[in-house]
């Protein structure tokens, strides 16, 4: 069993409910156990155009070789409707590796801890909202860069949600997000 964290975004279609559902999706996984859930947060697109992303961290311990995980994203993406027109295109979702256990991993198609996890407000708030003392191999504590990243416009979402599965997820690590009913 490895525990990995894994950035989830969108920016096309309904993207607050497809986040979601690929937390459900990742969840219904026989080779996935869904940790914890971050809040879901409204971000400013970076180095790209388009509408303001959705965005969440997502906990997991998993028996997955990392290359099969990276696999099921990319499956995942895939039935989400994910195309790639260009880099950093709009993005229906958008399902990234941020870390996997303590492994570092540098291959072309590959590299983790994920190379701009460091420099994107959208994954480091999440991510330190589930994991406060999170240490990234070779880089060191992740709440060390958020002052970088301050600048970066990133608003944490409230919004109502029934569903049970994702309330039982949602912010557990949490103190402002565990009122009954909310999930993000
Ligand atoms: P973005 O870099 O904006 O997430 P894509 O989702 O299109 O863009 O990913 C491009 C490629 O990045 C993928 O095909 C994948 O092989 C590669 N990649 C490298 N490291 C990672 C990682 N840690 N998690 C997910 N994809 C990765
Ligand atoms: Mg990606």
């Amino acid at each position: 069993m490895t525990v990995a964290y894994l950035g989830l975004g969108a920016n096309l279609g309904d993207a607050r409910q497809t986040l979601k559902d690929a937390v459900v999706c990742l969840a219904q996984q026989h080779t996935i156990t869904v940790l914890a859930k971050s809040s879901l947060y409204r971000t400013a697109p970076i180095d790209a155009g388009g509408d303001d992303y959705y965005n969440c961290v997502v906990k997991l311990e998993t028996t997955l070789p990392v290359r099969h995980l990276l696999a099921l994203c990319h499956k995942i993406e895939s039935h989400f409707g994910r195309e790639r027109p260009f880099r950093n295109a709009p993005r229906t979702l958008d399902l990234d590796i941020l870390l996997y256990g303590d492994h570092s991993i540098d291959e072309p198609d590959l590299i983790v801890p994920h190379p701009r996890l460091t420099e994107r407000a959208f994954v480091l708030v999440p991510l330190t909202e589930l994991a406060p003392d999170l240490t990234i191999p070779q880089r060191g504590r992740a709440d060390a860069f958020l002052a970088a990243v301050a600048d970066q416009r990133i608003e944490r979402m409230k919004s109502p949600c029934q569903c049970p599965v994702l309330n039982a997820l949602g912010g557990s690590n949490d103190s402002t997000s565990t009122t009954k009913g909310r999930c993000s």
